[in-house]
Order: C-alpha cells, then sequence, then structure tokens
C-alpha cells in the first residue's frame, strides 16, 4: 500500500462523519461498505488480510464519488484509499470476476461497451464535415459514440461552428479501467498520439468520466474543457432563445465535486430557462450510483442508488438536466418519471424555437 494511503487511513479519527453521506452505506448498512470501514479493510489487506470475496465486495461497491473526502473532517482520503487499493490488488492479478471481464471486454475492442461496430457511425454524413486539423477536438467517449448517437451528433452540430474536429480514430480514454485498478496506458498513449495529429490545444468533452481522466490521469499536455464550459463562452453566439421550462440539474461527482465544474453548466441552463435545483447539490450533490465500476459489477447496487438520487428531484419541472451520460444512463434506468435529458439536448430546444 502506498505511503501517501496509510498516512490517510491514519488521519482517520473514526468519527463517522462519512457514514451519514455515503451512499453505498446507507444502502448496505455494514460497517465495511462506507468510507471508514471500508479504509480499515484496506489497512487489514495491507498488514496481510486474506483478499477475500467480502474484502473485493467492500472495495469495489464503492462509486468513487468523492463524498467522504469532500466531508472528511480529519483530511482522510477514504477515495484515493479505495481506488489505489483496487490498483495494488490488480498488479498482484487479484481481482473479481467483473474486474477481468470488463478489462477483457475494454482491451479487445478499445471501447468500454465491447462494441465492433464503426465508433464514428453516429457521424453519419456529416464524416464530411470533419476537419483534419483544429485547435479544439471534440472527444465523444464511448457512451456518445454507441449508446447516445443523437447527443454526439447535436453537440458536434454545436462544436463545428467554432471549428472544433474529431480524433481520426478515438478510442476510450481508460476510464472504467483506471477506476476499477488497471493501467490504461495503451489507450492513452494511442489517445495522445491523436490529439498531435490533430495539432489541438484543447480538448472538450461531454462526459464527466473523460473529463476526470483527460484532466487528471492523462500527461499535462493539452487543456480540457468540458462542453458545458464551452459553451458558457459561447453563449453570446449561440443566440439561444428563451423557454417557459423548468428544470433540474444532476451535478455528476467526476464533473461538479471531484473536478469543480459546477457553475458552467448551470450558466447555460439558467440562459434558457429557469432551474430549480435538487435537494443536494453542486459539491455536495450526491452520486447517480453509476460510477467507479459499480454500474458493471454491481448493477442491482447501483440502481437502488439511482432512485435514491430520483427521490431528490424536486417537484413541480419538466426535465432533469445532466452532463455526463453514464448519470443520463443510470437516473433514466433507475426508473426516472421525468426524462433526464443532456444539457445539450437542452440548448438544441432553445436554437429550434
Ligand atoms: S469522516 Fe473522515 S475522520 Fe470521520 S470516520 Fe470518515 S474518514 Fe474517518
Ligand atoms: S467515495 Fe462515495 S461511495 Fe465511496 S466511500 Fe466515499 S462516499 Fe461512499
Amino acid at each position: 500500500m502506498l505511503e501517501s494511503d496509510i498516512r490517510s487511513i491514519f488521519k482517520c479519527v473514526r468519527c463517522g462523519a462519512c457514514r451519514s453521506v455515503c451512499p453505498v452505506f446507507e444502502e448496505i448498512g455494514w460497517e465495511s461498505s462506507g468510507a471508514r470501514g471500508r479504509m480499515l479493510v484496506a489497512l487489514g489487506v495491507s498488514q496481510g488480510l486474506d483478499v477475500s470475496s467480502s474484502v473485493f465486495e467492500s472495495l469495489n461497491t464503492c462509486t468513487t464519488c468523492g463524498l467522504c473526502r469532500q466531508i472528511c473532517p480529519a483530511g482522510a482520503d477514504p477515495t484515493g484509499v479505495v481506488e489505489n487499493l483496487r490498483h495494488q490488488l490488480v498488479l498482484k492479478g487479484k481481482m473479481t470476476d467483473s474486474q477481468f471481464n470488463l478489462h477483457k471486454k475494454i482491451t479487445s475492442s478499445s471501447n468500454s461497451l465491447g462494441e465492433v461496430l464503426d465508433r464514428k457511425m453516429w457521424l453519419g454524413e456529416r464524416i464530411n464535415e470533419v476537419g483534419k486539423t483544429a485547435d479544439y477536438v471534440y472527444f465523444v467517449g464511448c457512451l456518445g459514440a454507441y449508446r447516445y448517437p443523437e447527443i454526439a451528433a447535436l453537440t458536434f452540430d454545436l462544436l463545428k461552428q467554432f471549428d472544433v474536429t474529431l480524433l481520426p480514430y478515438e478510442v476510450c480514454c481508460g476510464s472504467p479501467l483506471i477506476r476499477t485498478g488497471f493501467d490504461a496506458d495503451d489507450l492513452i498513449a494511442h489517445n495522445i498520439e491523436q490529439i498531435r495529429i490533430v495539432g489541438a490545444h484543447t480538448v472538450i468533452t461531454g462526459c464527466a468520466g473523460c473529463y476526470n481522466t483527460l484532466k487528471n490521469d492523462y500527461p499535462k499536455m493539452f487543456d480540457v474543457m468540458h462542453v458545458s464550459e464551452f459553451l458558457s463562452e459561447h453563449l453570446s453566439d449561440l443566440k439561444l432563445k428563451r423557454l417557459e421550462l423548468t428544470v433540474t440539474y444532476h451535478d455528476g461527482c467526476h464533473l461538479g465535486r471531484c473536478n469543480g465544474v459546477l457553475e458552467a453548466p448551470r450558466e447555460v441552463i439558467k440562459a434558457i430557462c429557469n432551474l430549480k435545483e435538487m435537494k443536494t447539490n453542486g459539491e455536495n450533490a450526491r452520486c447517480c450510483g453509476g460510477g467507479g465500476g459499480v454500474r458493471s459489477g454491481y448493477p442491482a447496487l447501483s440502481l437502488l442508488l439511482a432512485k435514491k438520487r430520483l427521490a431528490e428531484v424536486p417537484e413541480g419541472i419538466d426535465y432533469i438536466v445532466t452532463s455526463c451520460p453514464l448519470c443520463l444512463k443510470n437516473l433514466t434506468e433507475g426508473g426516472s418519471d421525468t426524462d433526464v435529458i443532456d444539457l445539450v439536448e437542452l440548448v438544441a430546444f432553445a436554437m429550434e424555437q
């Protein structure tokens, strides 16, 4: 275990504040399913505790939402301890079947969904509008390319008017591998070479997971923006019409709390319609349950977490808006009564009027 993680564990004064915010602890209820307990499990592993199925369950049910790190009064980082220990165990060949299968799927297909189809199918005839070089490039992401092609197309249509192009051959950013303990060096090296070919100084993405990974796990060779940040900087060029709608906004953990992109999506929404906040929001927003490999490893738990997030949606709104395809998928499949849409869909509504 890393020295910094041991220090983090010993910073914990066992106050239990993290138990009151961890969405997984609330659902499962065992001490080992909350931040404090996960750190004790991690300490046990560092001292020779057998890595049993219950140890994996403790470590791998964490969505890496970062809320415990945010509220910890002692400055401990349970999220980091969990992520780093997953990595240490994987390096020793210790992983669950779900982790093994996810790794196999991504390394064989270069996307997190195991798709064999062309990653740019969503482009259709737009293929002729893609520039070879540009200062800005739109990183679509696996979910955008394969599960939300309409959102990818809307995003590209919005961005191309500002001379934003695409990578010739984008592959998975590596987020699902890194968050579940694997290295993603090959994917990262491939995407960096693609960015170099395009000559872009800034990569724009519409996914919280891609944003977090491009920003924090790639070498600092280019700037990273979320689509919401780019759009908020170009609001006056977009000529958006005001709509008689009230929406709420769900902050993706890896975009909002973990990377501080909180105001830009709200600025875009407020330029279009009314915003009514969810019960927890901004840096304290509750997790949708989709991240950290929980969606793939523990789908039933993931959907229970989504339902709890949906219970925080305020009354009297027309849409739940989010800026992450994984949040959109999880909240929709969690059984939302209200349509969940991406921020760029709301922008498109305001441009159609
Ligand atoms: S909030 Fe921090 S100090 Fe308190 S129990 Fe959780 S990890 Fe330990
Ligand atoms: S990162 Fe989120 S899910 Fe993981 S222990 Fe902390 S609060 Fe719980």
